[in-house]
């Protein structure tokens, strides 16, 4: 495989930035997979991404806070810090200086044409600075200041994965053989909010927050939860594939029955089922991931000072490593720190 000629084991990251509290497109597009690639064997690298939060966020209470209550969740979700890397990309200084390295090598046309920062010109037409602009050349930084070889992150993340991947193989051919180039995993997703768009924290009014009360959920889900527009009376077939937005294709995610025999969806399709009774379902299954995280939350609502020494060790482990690459990266680009 093209990104592991350095070594077989993986080496994962990912990181989340900071500008509130996770949604469960987070968690089911990201901190889930987090876990599963911790295991014997693999060195994963989990951040929180607060630099990157700037681009959008101004408020420095709510940046400090939002980071400590994410990290909580990293370890309500189970990340171990005896296992895996828990960091603040802030910690590690040469992240921004390996990000000013690859800026050099990074044409600027085509940072202009990346989707997420179109979406966000157009959303915020006043706020378009260059960090949004060279938001991706840092994130290649965070995947590549560790070597990482495996960069697990929902679906939206592709084209600045894709960028990474590219600054890699253009370092690597000017100045020889230095960065694996970093997978993305198979079955990346995109969860959609209530609205039917992609669930975002930016989006209240769409997002399910992973520390609401499962009431909370059920009670969001039944009132806004966009289902197959064309189904008017329950009588009515259902079409669960291309008509329903918010609630079949989290069924997919969550029912393990549904990814066998598609039960649900013939129902729907039958009109044997409601959308208010099918919507009662998804929350049942999206009750059995989160009760047990959300126990494990509360117990670590309270252990802040947990959570700064997590992140001192962490950021100390993960400085080790990047300091190693970003002296590689100095000497090769003809670098002397005098
Ligand atoms: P962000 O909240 O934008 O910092 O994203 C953190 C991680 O969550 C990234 O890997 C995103 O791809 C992932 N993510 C955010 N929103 C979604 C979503 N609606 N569906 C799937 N993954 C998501």
């Amino acid at each position: 495989m093209e990104g592991k000629f350095m070594s077989e084991i993986l080496k994962v990251l990912s990181g989340i930035r900071a500008t509130g509290r996770l949604h469960f497109g987070n968690f089911l597009g990201a901190v889930q997979n987090f876990v599963k690639y911790q295991k014997d064997g693999n060195i994963c690298l989990y951040f929180i991404a607060d630099w990157h939060t700037l681009t959008t966020l101004e408020n420095p209470e709510e940046l400090r806070t939002n980071l400590t209550e994410i990290v909580k969740d990293y370890l309500a979700a189970g990340l171990d810090p005896d296992k895996s890397i828990i960091y603040a990309q802030s910690s590690i200084p040469e992240i921004s200086e390996l990000c000013l390295y690859l800026s050099m090598l990074q044409p600027l046309g085509e940072l202009q044409t990346i989707p997420t920062y179109k979406e966000l010109v157009r959303k915020f037409p006043n706020r378009v600075t260059l960090g949004l602009l060279t938001y991706p050349v840092l994130m290649a930084a965070d995947i590549l200041g560790p070597k990482a070889t495996l960069v697990p992150v929902g679906e939206d993340q592709v084209p600045n994965v894709e960028l990474a991947r590219d600054l890699a193989k253009r370092f690597n051919n000017r100045y020889g053989k230095t960065f694996p180039i970093p997978e993305m995993m198979q079955d990346m997703v995109r969860i959609p909010g209530l609205d039917g768009e992609k669930m975002g924290k930016s989006d209240a009014d769409n997002s399910i927050d992973i520390n609401a009360s499962i009431e909370e959920i059920r009670r969001r889900y039944l009132t806004k939860g966009v289902t197959d527009k064309n189904r008017v009376r329950a009588s009515d077939p259902g079409d669960p594939y291309n008509g329903c937005k918010s609630v079949y294709p989290i069924h997919e995610l969550v029912t393990v029955e549904e990814t066998e025999n598609r039960q649900i969806a013939k129902a729907c399709q039958a009109a044997a089922i409601g959308c208010a009774e099918c919507k009662n379902i998804l929350v049942d299954n999206i009750a059995r991931i989160l009760e047990p995280f959300q126990e494990r939350r509360r117990e670590l609502a309270e252990k802040n000072e947990y959570v700064r020494e997590v992140l001192r060790e962490g950021g100390k482990k993960a400085h080790r490593i990047i300091s190693i690459t970003v002296s590689e990266v100095r000497e090769k680009m003809g670098i002397t720190i005098y």
